[in-house]
């Protein structure tokens, strides 16, 4: 083959004066690298000059570097996933991607990947094909496997590959788990061979590991010995029962399948890599990766609805209200880099919420560094000194019209101009509370769930009156505050309750009638759902559920077991009994007695009222497409993620056509 590398569009390639080959990824057109048609064709051609290269004495080493500044490689490029309709198609496809890692690993020079940013997927098997492996110690650096997410494990040889360098369990847990992990982790599991302060280091680094033909050393002794039997055979147990805990196989089947590929074949890498192909390729064309991937492309709809350019930037947040919602968003906001001021008419009450955000810092900072700036950038505001100063100004106080009202026309004439003034109201409408207002088209909805830092969704709402610009920046806050936002239409429960509270009557009306709940929740469960509308009114609260079933249900709740479970105090988790008995924050539950297709007909019937309800909601456009009804509902309440959504459920169901559907989610 001829040389291609002066004609590359993808990756940039030259021979320093040391002889050392640099390949930088720099995708064209593209803000991050990931792994598609063209530049494996154009690396393969940049492996086979080196090859010839090293052959006659004129090269001494390969670096693989990105020339993106913030990311390496984000993965295989999913979008090309789409072409493949059969098995053969994706086998056919993996064979040059294959063939080239292998030429990769067999080079007679030294290969080094040089990273910083994220390398996940496809580009930490091209990674692991490289002879050693440098990182930035940045908080950006990150590996893994996340194909499982995608319905899918990793089939550029990676599942071999991965065990060969860190050995079975750090192999199989990562990738059965999908795991982002820092560089610090991933070096001291044996992903990566060495690590450096900063970007700017990186050159150097893998120049000096190219001069000095540094090698990594894959996976000792002992961890071999965990890939021959009988310790691989044990070893496979172990991870399907913890792996069954997480995730039922006939949703989701890839874990499965990647532990059978292990248990069979972890003994001979060679033969291991030959048959990750074959199970792969069931995988890929399967019904589950194609609702999955649609789920990983309904959250760039979602973020999409924010403007990409904005010159506004929101750097300080006021909260008020630092109950149960608001002091989890202030936290957040702190977590998300913003500083965050925080009021509340009770003392007790705001330092409680701040207290109850050191967990979430735990969890999200390693360093005291870290820690402490966070703690500063987080103010307890009595008096409310934050809010001429703020860029968003959020209220999340008690649910009364009158309180709401009043502070809103206050507010109004305290904000600097530009802020955005936002509700977390959950029933009350934007217009009533901007009645008082001077200028109501500036109050959005910003309607956070509950537990704040867990849940995805932020829906923002649009009132009557509110203006479409303040609309836009309530998405890029959100997108900031690293959530997707929803654009809703102020109707009653904006799309997610107002789609969710049929289905809970629903489930409600069946325990009434002396169905059992714990078969209701199982089946519901069998559905895909991950949890059950019984267990999910107990966590949520049985007297908010009261209270959403007075506002949007009209009624009926007259003498039901709701309504008598709240009055005699006994409101769910919160004080250990509702419709179950709540012992260590889990319902007390019985044994599953009923059959597989009666719990499959009946999960079928109970999430009925979602289908239709969301249906309706597109109709009224509550929002703007089919599919972010379906976004909404999966990243508000966990419907189903393999079905891709109730309307594409139902599209499914039907055998009709799918739903208008936009551009981007097709
Ligand atoms: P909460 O009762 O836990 O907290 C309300 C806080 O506001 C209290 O700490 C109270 O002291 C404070 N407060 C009351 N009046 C105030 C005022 N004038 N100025 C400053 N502070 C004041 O309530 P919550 O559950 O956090 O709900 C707050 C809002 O969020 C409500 O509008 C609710 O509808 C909405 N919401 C709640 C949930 C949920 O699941 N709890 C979900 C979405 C939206």
């Amino acid at each position: 083959m001829a040389d291609m590398t002066s004609e590359l569009k993808d990756w940039r390639f030259s021979v320093d004066g040391e002889g050392i080959a640099w390949a930088i990824f720099d995708r064209e057109g593209e803000s991050a690298n990931s792994l598609g048609r063209r530049p494996i064709e154009e690396l393969a051609a940049i492996v086979e000059r080196v090859e010839a290269d090293a052959r006659a004495g004129r090269v001494n080493g390969l670096v693989i570097m990105s020339g993106k500044e913030k990311s390496f490689i984000v993965g295989a490029d999913i979008r090309e996933f789409e072409s493949f309709e059969t098995e053969a198609q994706v086998i056919e496809s993996l064979k040059p991607v294959n063939a080239m890692l292998d030429r990769i690993e067999r080079l007679p020079v030294p290969v080094v990947a040089a990273i910083h940013g994220v390398c996940v997927g496809g580009g930490l098997e091209l990674i692991l094909a490289c002879h050693y492996r440098i990182a930035t110690r940045d908080d950006a650096t990150r590996v893994g496997f996340p194909e499982v997410k995608l319905g899918i494990f990793p089939g550029f040889n990676g599942t071999a590959r991965s065990i060969k360098q860190v050995g079975p369990i750090a192999a199989m847990q990562n990738m059965l788990t999908g795991a982002m992990i820092r560089a610090s982790t991933a070096k001291a599991l044996g992903f990566l061979d060495q690590l450096v302060n900063s970007p700017g280091e990186l050159h150097w680094a893998a120049r000096k590991a190219v001069l000095q033909k540094r090698k990594s050393q894959p996976a000792g002794f002992t961890k071999v010995l965990m890939t021959k039997q009988p310790a691989r055979g044990l070893l496979a147990k172990k991870m399907r029962e913890e792996t069954t805990k997480k995730a039922r196989e006939d949703h989701y089947p890839a874990p499965f399948r990647l532990i059978d590929l292990f248990e069979k074949h972890g003994g001979n890498l060679d033969t291991m890599k030959v048959e990750e192909t074959k199970a792969f390729a069931p995988l890929m064309v399967s019904e589950t990766s194609r609702n999955l991937r649609r789920v990983f492309r309904l959250t760039e709809l979602l973020k999409n609805q924010a403007p990409k350019k904005m010159t506004w930037k929101p750097q300080r947040v006021h909260v008020i209200g630092a109950g149960t919602m608001g002091a989890d968003i202030a936290g957040v906001c702190v977590a998300a880099g913003m500083e965050v001021t925080l009021q509340d008419i009770s003392a007790e009450q705001l330092e409680k919420g701040i207290k109850a955000q050191g967990r979430l810092f735990a969890k999200k900072f390693k360093t005291k560094a870290q820690k402490d700036a966070a703690k500063t950038r987080f103010i307890a505001d009595p008096e409310g000194k934050g809010i001429a100063r703020a860029d968003v100004i959020i209220e999340a106080i008690v649910e009364k019209l009158d309180i709401k009202q009043k502070l809103f026309a206050d507010l109004e004439t305290k904000v600097k101009p530009g802020a955005v003034l936002a509700t977390n109201t959950s029933s009350l409408k934007l217009a009533d509370i901007a009645a008082p207002m001077k200028d109501p088209g500036r109050l959005i909805g910003l309607h956070f769930f509950s537990p704040v830092p867990q849940m995805p969704l932020v829906e923002v709402v649009q009132g009557e009156a509110t203006r479409e610009e303040e609309v836009k920046k309530g998405a890029a806050f959100v997108v900031a505050i690293g959530k997707f936002p929803l654009i809703t239409k102020d109707v009653p429960g904006f799309l997610v309750n107002k789609v969710l509270t049929p289905y809970m009557f629903a489930a409600f009306e069946r325990l009434e009638k002396g169905e059992d709940k714990e078969k209701i929740d199982e089946a519901v469960r069998t559905f895909g759902m991950p949890m059950g509308p019984i267990e999910l009114a107990d966590s949520v609260g049985l007297d908010v559920c009261l209270h959403v079933a007075k506002i949007l249900g009209g009624g009926g709740t007259e003498g039901s077991r709701l309504e008598r479970l709240v009055s005699s105090g006994r409101l769910g988790k919160k004080t250990g009994e509702g419709f179950y008995v709540w012992k260590d924050g889990k319902p007390v539950r019985g044994e599953v007695k009923w059959s597989k297709a009666e719990l499959e007909k009946l999960g079928r019937e109970l999430v009925e009222p979602i289908v239709t309800e969301a249906q309706k909601a597109l109709d009224e456009d509550v929002v703007a497409s089919a599919d972010l009804v379906d976004a909404g509902m999966i990243f508000g309440t966990g419907f189903a993620p393999f079905r891709g959504g109730p309307l594409h459920y139902k599209a499914t169901q039907d055998k009709s056509a799918p739903p208008k559907q936009s551009a981007a989610a097709e």
